[in-house]
């Protein structure tokens, strides 16, 4: 089979960590018989300045022809201004509702070799391996009622709505214990059921699919107040953690930063087709764009997740990850990991090293 891939670059340091990770792509294709037919499309603030708009019809056509998208990042200064409708947060934010992207893989893992980058001590964090599945189209974040409403005594009154019907629940349920089968089997499912009617139902129908279809994996259920302080407190007591759009949001940014790097972190957000998108979690960083200086292993290992995860190469997903950690060994560091003793790099430099260093 050919895989088609549709590349949106995007904004600020996505064109050039984009340009790194295809090198690593270019490697599959030409030295491990990978075939592939790649597209390019534009999307955020670059899809605006060429047609007027963050998502052209063009480009979510593609998308929906592809079988997985690779994205850099999107967003930056010069459209800040822009009414909301515009703005290139608007393109992602698109491409995820028209494609049904309802379930988004966040894997927070820390490789070894840079447990000194992390907040955290290294012992707390050294071989951190945990993957949050986040819900990505419902919850509070989408629910209906939601406004700003004038109160009968005159005050204004702010208003969202935490919905989640049985199916939301029960197919992100099912990508959570599908992915544990694939890892260490166990699955810990993160609600507030002790408040909130909408996931005291998320709880009782995570029970009854681990019952019905999963008695083989181990589910447990926290409440999310006490998941994010044991995040920080002893993180390795996770393998999967599943949970609901708002708290897998700020749980997942919780767990990025105990890997130390912002630009180590790729993530999947894929339909029920195991179609998907597939992009670092950082933004498009305008502070550092256009030096050369960007991280690329984001982007790289976002990479290897589509092989894995949409194009059915885990093969191929497990060389370009073993690629990964051979340049670390070898000390190669761009700017955002670099300690005393190893050597800087740059975004093109650590893609060409991670592309050579391949082997399946
Ligand atoms: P950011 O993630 O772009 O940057 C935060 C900090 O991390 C910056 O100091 C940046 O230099 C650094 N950083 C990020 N990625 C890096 C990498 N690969 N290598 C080295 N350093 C890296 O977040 P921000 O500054 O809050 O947002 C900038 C723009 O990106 C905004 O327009 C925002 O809306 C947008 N954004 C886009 C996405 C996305 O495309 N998925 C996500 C978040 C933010």
């Amino acid at each position: 089979m050919t895989a088609k891939i549709l590349v949106l670059a995007g904004d600020g340091i996505g064109p050039e960590i984009v340009s790194a990770t295809l090198m690593v792509l270019d490697r599959l294709v030409r030295d491990f018989g990978f075939a592939a037919e790649i597209e390019h499309a534009p999307v955020g603030g670059a899809a605006v300045d060429v047609s007027g708009r963050p998502l052209p019809d063009e480009t979510l056509r593609l998308a929906h022809a592809a079988d997985a998208v690779l994205l850099g990042a999107v967003g930056g200064p010069k459209w800040d201004a822009l009414a909301p409708e515009l703005r290139p947060e608007k393109g992602l934010l698109g491409l995820r509702a028209g494609l049904d992207l309802f379930a988004n893989l966040r894997p927070a893992l820390l490789y070894p070799q840079l447990a000194a980058a992390s907040t955290l001590r290294a012992e707390v964090v050294a071989d951190l391996d945990l993957m949050i599945v986040r819900e990505l189209t419902g919850d509070i974040y989408f629910g209906q009622p939601r406004g700003v409403r004038v109160l009968d005594n005159g005050e204004r009154q702010g208003y969202n709505t935490m919905v989640y019907s049985e199916s939301e629940i029960l197919r992100i349920g099912r990508v959570a214990f599908e992915t544990a089968r694939r890892r260490q089997s166990r699955v810990c499912s993160v609600d507030k059921a002790n408040v909130l009617e909408a996931t005291r139902l998320w709880r009782e129908v995570m029970t009854a699919l681990q019952q019905s279809e999963y008695p083989d994996i181990e589910l447990s259920h926290m409440y999310v107040d006490n998941a994010a302080m044991q995040l920080v407190r002893a993180p390795k007591q996770f393998d999967v953690m599943v949970t609901s759009n708002m708290f897998g949001d700020i749980l997942s940014d919780c767990a990025a930063m105990l890997t130390g790097s912002i630009g180590m972190l790729p993530s999947a957000s894929l339909n029920a087709k195991g179609r998907g998108m597939y992009e670092p979690i950082h933004g498009s960083a305008p502070d550092i764009a256009g030096r050369g200086i960007a991280n690329p292993l984001g982007t790289i290992l976002s990479l290897a997740m589509m092989m894995r995860h949409s194009l059915g190469r885990p093969d191929l997903a497990g060389g370009v990850e073993a690629a990964v950690r051979k340049v670390l060994d070898q000390g190669l560091r761009t700017a955002d990991i670099h300690t005393a003793g190893t050597q800087r790099v740059g975004t093109a430099e650590m893609g060409a090293a991670v592309a050579a260093a391949v082997t399946i």
